[in-house]
């Protein structure tokens, strides 16, 4: 065993999030037959992803903050630390943070045998934001 070497943290490209984002890689792709790669992602306030997709599902694990993810069919889910969000494979959404705190969330999925997986679609806009954020504190 050993402790892997930490990458540098990144900058979340401006295609897949609205807002700054921060992305430390925790496991890579090892290759075939492992599929599964995961990565720590530190939100600012108020940025969010992209609409888009797994291929092979993704597990949110909550770790700071309050998350926000929505769907197509205006449902969103608030989630607190230590809370774990599953969204099925192919099913479109984003996820982000609040308006008003940093959301952190440690993120799950497996690639395909080409790719990690990802569908990156339009970015949600600041309408479709807001309302998600007076949907999501109806909720609590
Ligand atoms: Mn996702």
């Amino acid at each position: 065993m050993n402790i892997e070497p930490r990458a540098p943290t990144r900058k979340g490209p401006a295609g897949w999030f609205t807002g700054d984002v921060y992305i430390d890689a925790v496991l890579g792709r090892k290759g075939e037959p492992s599929r599964i790669a995961c990565g720590w992602v530190h939100f600012t306030p108020g940025a969010r992803t992209a609409w888009h997709a797994h291929a092979v599902g993704q597990t949110l694990l909550i770790t700071e903050g309050i998350a926000l993810v929505g769907t197509r069919d205006g449902r969103v889910i608030v989630a607190r630390p230590g809370q774990v969000v599953y969204t099925p494979p192919g099913e479109e959404h984003w996820h982000g943070a609040a308006p008003d705190n940093f959301m952190a969330h440690v993120a799950l999925y497996e690639g395909t045998a080409d790719g990690d997986g990802a569908t990156w679609l339009e970015h949600l806009t600041d309408e479709q934001y807001a309302a998600a954020v007076a949907r999501g504190h109806r909720t609590e």
